[in-house]
């Protein structure tokens, strides 16, 4: 509505140019408080179910320059970051933040770092140092808890309100 409205170079900006602007602003602030809401939901429920928790100390500006720039965005993860951060503070949980260069290519299990970069095609990573072979994210998420000294001893599977063995069954 804006650019069919757009005041050409030197004229004043129509009535209709002014509404559509005020509507595109309403829209832009509804995404960013739906945003912020999901992002407090989230942290919420992470720092209620969790002592401690470690999360890659994620920079927003490396995936702002890639390709999923507009997913990034979309899913607002420096904001996400921030309010479980915060939370993590309002509630007296240990949050901590590693740094988050090679979480994909280290192996949580021996800590061998693989040769080459994984691609993001590739969902399973196989270690070649001890062979381990874990789903990727998996992989990283024992990385990320191994870098900041939380024992990931009796981590696996550990989910608030479900006995640990269910899982084997
Ligand atoms: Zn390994």
């Amino acid at each position: 509505m804006m650019a069919q409205r757009k005041p050409a170079q030197g004229r004043k900006a129509s009535k209709g140019y002014l509404r559509a602007k005020r509507l595109a602003a309403k829209a832009h602030a509804k995404v960013a408080r739906q945003r912020q809401d999901t992002a407090c939901k989230w942290a919420k429920r992470g720092v209620r179910d969790h002592d401690a928790i470690a999360a890659e100390d994620f920079k927003p500006k490396f995936l702002a320059r890639s390709t999923m720039a507009r997913k990034a965005a979309d899913a607002a993860i420096g904001a996400t970051k921030h309010a479980l951060v915060e939370m993590g503070r309002k509630h007296g949980r240990d949050v901590r933040l590693v740094h988050p260069a090679h979480t994909t290519m280290d192996c949580g299990w021996c800590g061998a770092r693989a040769k080459h970069r994984l691609p993001l095609s590739e969902r399973t990573y196989t270690c070649t140092a001890c062979g381990v072979s874990r789903p990727r994210d998996k992989n990283s998420a024992h990385v990320v808890l191994v870098r900041a000294g939380l024992g990931p001893a009796g981590v696996e599977g550990a989910r608030p309100g479900r006995p640990r063995d269910a899982r084997a069954a």
